[in-house]
């Protein structure tokens, strides 16, 4: 059976080693020698100022619109992994969406505009499949109308957008450790910033609010991750460098045994150094998705349609017309590419998209 990802294990061997360190200190969470040392060399590896482990990506979030203090209306993207949509919800605001560009499939800039009332306090947008959104257009847009940027970085780990981390856009960005994603420590998340008081407040967030032992100054959450989980993600760091390559290259793979068939692919922003974190091909109709799926599903390989259904239809927020997001849900599909997945079995994957098509 092949999934549309599969989880990275390293040496088991390699995990024991930091297992028998924290039963040597009996020390297993409440940001132990192994959180600071994860946050440390992922601060690292990203080349970032600040950034805080935190238990998931989702709790990111959330964190992340707490901390900014963001009221009323959040203008986002419809085209995500639902957390982006009920984070917002969640933390009491009103999600607006704001259709996507059709080749980029990130929020489209330039109908953030129109959507803009004196409600609006922040844009959230997410970096789909890690390509990064127009970011300079939308610093702009937030600095005309005095709005915060958050931007969902679960799919970005990795990603450089002219030489820089692309987790240094926005007020905050978030990103997903869990253990379906690029770099994971099994579940986990971040959050990143530039400004020390922003770093302040969400590390006070993540730890019920205490800013000493006995006092407070918030309501927080329990947004901490243990010792267990950060061994996880400085075992995998170590195998970065060899997990990112092979995502290139199975792209090539993809790309090569593809070539003839007939699908669209998003539009990768100028100036990045991609992660390659997902293979999406966007089809010519739904109809042609679907027999595609059906034909990789009798042969036990399971491609996913990220995302489907558009994040407009669901049930706890406003109806909003999104024609262009409507339609590429409908038609885009992701190939399954994580590091065990062998050059054969892309091979044979791609034969049976092309025997579909040429039927
Ligand atoms: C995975 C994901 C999340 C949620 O992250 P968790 O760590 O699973 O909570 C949020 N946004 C996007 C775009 C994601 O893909």
């Amino acid at each position: 059976m092949i999934n549309v990802t599969k989880p990275f294990l390293p040496e088991f061997s390699d995990y024991v080693k930091y297992l028998e360190s924290i039963w040597e200190r009996g020390w297993l969470t409440n940001n132990g020698p192994l959180v600071n040392d994860l946050e440390l060399k992922l601060k690292e590896f990203l080349t970032l100022d600040h950034l805080l482990y935190l238990s998931n990506g989702t709790i990111a979030l959330q964190i992340a619109i707490k901390a900014l203090d963001l009221k009323g209306e959040i203008i986002t993207t419809p085209f995500s992994y639902v957390a982006t949509t009920s984070s917002i919800v969640w933390e009491g605001c009103k999600p607006v969406f704001v259709d996507i560009d059709k080749s980029t499939l990130n929020i489209d800039p330039s109908k953030i505009k129109e959507k803009i009332t004196p409600q609006t306090s922040a844009i959230l947008a997410t970096h789909v499949y890690g390509n990064p959104c127009d970011v300079e257009a939308i610093d702009q847009i937030a600095k005309e109308h005095g709005l915060k940027v958050i931007y969902d970085g679960a799919h970005s780990f990795g990603v450089k957008y002219k030489g820089k981390s692309i987790f240094e856009f926005g007020d905050i960005s978030t990103t997903s450790f869990h253990a379906t994603k690029l770099f994971h420590t099994i579940e986990g998340g971040a959050v990143a910033t530039k400004d020390p008081a922003i770093l302040k407040k969400m590390a006070s967030l993540r730890n019920f609010g205490h800013s000493g032992p006995e006092t407070f100054d918030g309501v927080g959450v329990n947004g901490k991750n243990s010792e267990f989980h950060a061994a996880m993600g400085l075992v995998n760091l170590q195998n970065i460098g060899a997990i990112m390559d092979s995502r290139k290259k199975q792209a090539q793979v993809y790309d090569n045994a593809l070539a003839t068939l007939r699908v669209q692919k998003p539009q990768i922003q100028r100036n990045t150094d991609w992660n390659y974190s997902y293979y999406p091909v966007i089809f010519d109709t739904e109809e042609q998705l679907l027999k595609a799926v059906e034909v990789l599903n009798a042969h036990w390989i399971y491609p996913r349609r990220y995302f489907y259904p558009c994040l407009g239809g669901l049930p706890y927020v406003d109806k909003t017309e999104l024609p262009v997001t409507e339609d590429i849900c409908a038609r885009v599909l992701c190939l399954p590419m994580y590091y065990q997945l062998k050059n054969e079995d892309i091979e044979y994957i791609s034969r049976l998209l092309l025997r579909v098509q040429n039927h």
